[in-house]
């Protein structure tokens, strides 16, 4: 296929059971069935109107989702901070990223943001998700890390 990635989406979603890809030109009117990759919604439509190069018809269900904006206020960083308590609280003040402001980011974005830490003043670039996960332990300032781990090793001696 020379459609690159728009060919290669359409080849995975093609799921019909009558028919191979080889057997079908793009621009036939055969309703073939297709299932989204994205939502695994089945539907039957046309090859044409698939393959078309001005706004082909894609997977139905998705196209009926109001298109979610990209940054709403429930999920931005900022309002993570503020409903997450001292740990909230603490990495607000940490972020001093010049790019973005908390509002720009979202917490599991994989955006290397700029952190200071409060307590040793050094700063660092981390992923916005590794230090607000809460799943394993977040990364906090390296520095202090260090510190952390040769006192507990001058304590094992
Ligand atoms: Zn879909
Ligand atoms: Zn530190």
């Amino acid at each position: 296929m020379e459609n690159g990635e728009r060919g290669k989406t359409l080849l995975r979603e093609f799921r019909d059971p009558e028919k191979l890809p080889t057997e079908l030109t793009f621009r036939t009117n055969y309703r073939a069935k297709w299932k989204c990759l994205k939502c695994k919604q089945a539907w039957r439509a046309r090859m044409d109107n698939r393959t078309r190069s001005v706004r082909p018809s894609g997977c139905p269900k998705c196209a009926n989702k109001t298109p979610r904006k990209p940054m709403s206020n429930s999920n931005n960083f900022l309002t993570w901070c503020n409903a997450n308590g001292d740990r909230g609280k603490k990495l607000l003040r940490e972020y001093v990223d010049p790019d973005r402001e908390p509002t720009q980011v979202t917490k599991a974005s994989r955006y290397k943001a700029l952190w200071k830490c409060e307590t040793c003043e050094h700063e660092w670039r981390a992923w916005m998700y590794s230090r607000t996960t809460t799943s394993v332990r977040p990364s906090d300032c390296p520095q202090c890390n260090l510190r952390g781990r040769k006192k507990k090793r001058q304590r094992d001696d």
